[in-house]
């Protein structure tokens, strides 16, 4: 199946209506496609592309040099895997501890800018195991703020599902009250990557500046084995 214009024009029109007052980035979540669809989806006008696995995305990355597609990588992170991810991407949204940072910082080349990074934020408690604990994102983003290879752009949420919309509403809300501490704290910190495909208009409502969209645009996802990464 590929990508419908139907697609991006429905999330454009609902960031629009929703987040008339400030742009807002459409993170194309291309896990698992093939680098055609991602061709098709840049055609079709998106040229922010979210990865997860390293190896995949090297591979894609391989095979469209031609297209000036800005790499974001927004999945778990092994500090065994950061030296690609700190010399091909220009965003990484999962940083969840110091080591990491560190890795990332000390990777990246000097000839490039610095790596943007967001930190990710547990916002759901018990029920999620990947991101720092609220109470500990000020500290983690002070130590971040000094790498020199990294710039610290903000917070990241993955909140648990939930056809709850209140309780998906309190979470993004937590993050974007964490935001707001970094920022009084004198970070200069200003993006809230949140919202995938079931849950954006709630994380727009509640102040996303990057929503990361994966099946809403290119549809089911194709399964991947296991053993790719
Ligand atoms: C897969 C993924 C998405 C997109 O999920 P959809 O529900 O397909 O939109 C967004 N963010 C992260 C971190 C993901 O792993």
């Amino acid at each position: 199946m590929s990508i419908s214009q139907h697609a991006v024009q429905a999330i454009n029109a609902e960031v629009r209506a929703l987040a008339p007052d400030r742009p807002v980035t459409v993170v194309a979540v291309s896990k698992t496609q093939p680098a055609v669809r991602l061709r098709e989806a840049f055609a079709l006008g998106l040229s922010v592309f979210g990865e997860n696995y390293v190896q995949e995305a090297l591979d894609k990355q391989a095979q469209l040099l031609d297209l000036p597609i800005e790499w974001h990588f927004i999945g778990p992170l092994q500090s065994n895997k950061t030296r690609p991810v700190a010399e091909q991407f220009a965003w990484v949204h999962s940083v969840d501890r110091l080591k990491l940072a560190e890795r990332l910082s000390a990777q990246r080349p000097p000839h490039l800018a610095p790596l943007q990074v967001c930190l990710q934020v547990n916002v759901s408690g018990e029920e999620s195991k990947s991101g720092v604990a609220p109470a500990d994102v000020l500290a983690l983003a002070q130590a971040v703020q000094v790498l020199p290879g990294l710039r610290l752009r903000g917070l990241m949420a993955i909140p648990e599902p939930s056809t709850d919309q209140a309780l998906l509403r309190a979470r993004f809300a937590l993050l974007r009250t964490l935001l707001h501490q970094l920022a009084a704290q004198g970070l200069p910190v200003d993006t809230l990557s949140m919202g995938m495909s079931a849950d954006y208009p709630l994380a727009l409502q509640e102040g996303a500046t990057h929503i990361r969209i994966g099946s809403a645009l290119f549809g089911a996802r194709p399964p991947r084995s296991p053993a790719q990464d």
